[in-house]
């Protein structure tokens, strides 16, 4: 078992990593479960998870004579909107939720941004426990507090930061996971390696393959490591209120105008956009002389490896590289005709570069989408 401590003033909590967590559950979550007394215990999960895990659930929550109460999600970014969070909020508040209770969000990334958000609304703020079961929301979305739904106008443009009392990592429950969901999450992983820790990734150059076929040791040191990384961020800079927490990002500015090209369907998951963004990231710095080609290029391998897409020239897409540019011109962190972009130095030390012109990138762009 590890357990990795998310130092914030005022609302420190642990991340637990232990295979087999789901079945001792009632231990593990004793503090946020034993207030309900009898009364039974919200859940919130999609229909695959609830399909997949429910019995597990009931069965460790009986240990500790617990009973859930569960609302069940469409699987899919669908759930995070306004209608769902209303859904949500309302029935909360007919369970009498008070502000000392804590609700259990069992699923990926869709549910515990959902439900982190109805818990920092409902009664203006009450507890929730993390639960996640994909590698993508294991190793980043369910630690640090960012939660959201998606408008009209974008994704994740309405939440708020709100902090869960604790996240509870089963390893085990990636069996389930279908291969192509983990391989996404696994590009979150490499991101911590490429970002800040070259030993990290020389390490996952050696053993992303056991990772990938869920091995336990090396399954679990891989998600250890990647929280340990992300919580040091997140306890440097809670908010993104300066550079640290930013850092996150590397291969997300790409990825994010890749994943509104293809309309953020199913054709290219947030994993995956990253997975290339990240090749372009490096690609772009070795360009400007910041990176070794070599560099860059290992980069590239190392996804290509892990069967993730590592040339945006595969995607089809028929736009240029203007059009995919244009994708970042709204970026809420344009400055000008510049965009603070992550870059890096060397493999394991991100930057942030101040004085990339979007038409560079464009161009840039232009030369990738060509690639052979
Ligand atoms: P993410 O965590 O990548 O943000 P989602 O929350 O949308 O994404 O989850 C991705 C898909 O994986 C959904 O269809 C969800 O129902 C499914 N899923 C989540 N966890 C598991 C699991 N442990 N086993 C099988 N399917 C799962
Ligand atoms: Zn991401």
């Amino acid at each position: 078992m590890a357990v990795v401590p998310v130092a914030l003033a005022g609302r420190s909590y642990d991340v637990t990593i232990e295979a087999g967590a789901l079945a001792k559950l009632a231990e593990l979550a004793a503090p946020y479960l034993d207030r309900y007394n009898g009364r039974k215990v919200p859940f919130v999960t999609d229909a695959n998870t609830h399909r997949l895990y429910q019995n597990q659930i009931e069965t460790a929550l009986a240990k500790g004579g617990h009973h859930a109460e569960w609302f069940v999600v469409d699987p899919g970014e669908g759930a995070k909107s306004w209608g769902v969070l209303e859904q949500l909020t309302d029935w909360l508040l007919t369970l009498g939720i008070t502000r000392s209770d804590h609700v259990f969000a069992l699923g990926g990334g869709v549910v515990g941004d959902l439900t982190g958000l109805a818990c920092a609304v409902a009664k203006r703020g009450c507890g929730f426990v993390q639960i996640p079961t994909t590698l993508l929301a294991q190793v980043d979305s369910s630690v640090g507090g960012k939660t959201a739904i998606n408008t009209r106008a974008g994704k994740n443009l309405i939440g708020a930061f709100h902090q869960p009392s604790a996240v509870i990592i089963d390893p085990l429950v990636l069996g389930t996971l279908p291969d192509r969901e983990m391989r996404a999450g696994y590009a979150e992983v490499v991101k911590y390696g490429l970002l800040g820790d070259a030993e990290f990734f020389d390490w996952l150059d050696v053993n992303g393959t056991q990772v990938l076929a869920r091995t336990p040791e090396p399954l679990a040191h891989a998600i250890a490591t990647s929280i340990r990384a992300k919580a040091k961020i997140v306890a440097e800079d809670e908010r993104e209120t300066n550079d640290v927490r930013a850092l996150l990002n590397l291969g997300h500015t790409f990825g994010h105008a890749l994943e509104a090209e293809t309309g953020f369907s199913d054709q290219l998951l947030h994993g995956e956009a990253v997975a290339l963004g990240m090749v372009l990231a490096a690609r772009y710095s070795a360009q400007r002389g910041d990176l070794a080609a070599s560099d860059a290029e290992r980069s590239a391998r190392t996804i290509a490896a892990a069967g993730l897409p590592s040339e945006i020239a595969e995607l089809g897409l028929t736009c240029d590289g203007a059009k995919l540019a244009d994708h970042m011109r709204h970026d809420k962190k344009m400055e000008g005709s510049t965009l603070p972009f992550l870059l890096l130095k060397n493999i394991g030390e991100a930057y942030m570069a101040r004085d990339v012109e979007l038409s560079d990138i464009a161009a840039f762009l232009d030369t990738e989408l060509a690639r052979a």
